[in-house]
């Protein structure tokens, strides 16, 4: 697999973003209906980049776009509609493709972040 056209991370995670938006609003369909056409138009944002020879294994499709980038790019919007907690810890729960983004730790419990 090649690498992500928005951080330029190799891609390790063979989910290409259409998986992700469709798992996404299954989950936003059920708890929000309400934020699932901005959801489309949002996550068509990234979507339209999303070109190259890479093909996803799921869906055989192509991916230049790794999961972190597509999750925080809807996560970004999710924040900016200043969403329930709840409802971000979900996505959190669901969609936490950061872990497997290196260099890219949001762990809380990590020592060493007190400053900046
Ligand atoms: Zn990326």
């Amino acid at each position: 697999m090649g690498a992500c056209i928005l951080c330029e991370e190799q891609i390790t995670n063979p989910l290409c973003p259409e998986r992700i938006e469709e798992q996404m609003s299954t989950w936003l369909n059920e708890r929000q209906p309400e934020l699932i056409t901005k959801f489309f138009e949002v996550s068509s944002e990234i979507i339209s980049k999303n070109s190259s020879f890479d093909r996803c294994i799921i869906k055989d499709k192509s991916m230049n776009i790794c999961p972190y980038c597509y999750s925080q790019h809807i996560l970004h919007w999710l924040l900016s509609i200043s969403p329930s907690w709840d409802l971000l810890k979900e996505f959190f729960l669901h969609f936490d493709y950061y872990r497997e983004h290196l260099g890219h730790s949001l762990n809380e419990n990590s020592p060493g972040r007190m400053s900046s």
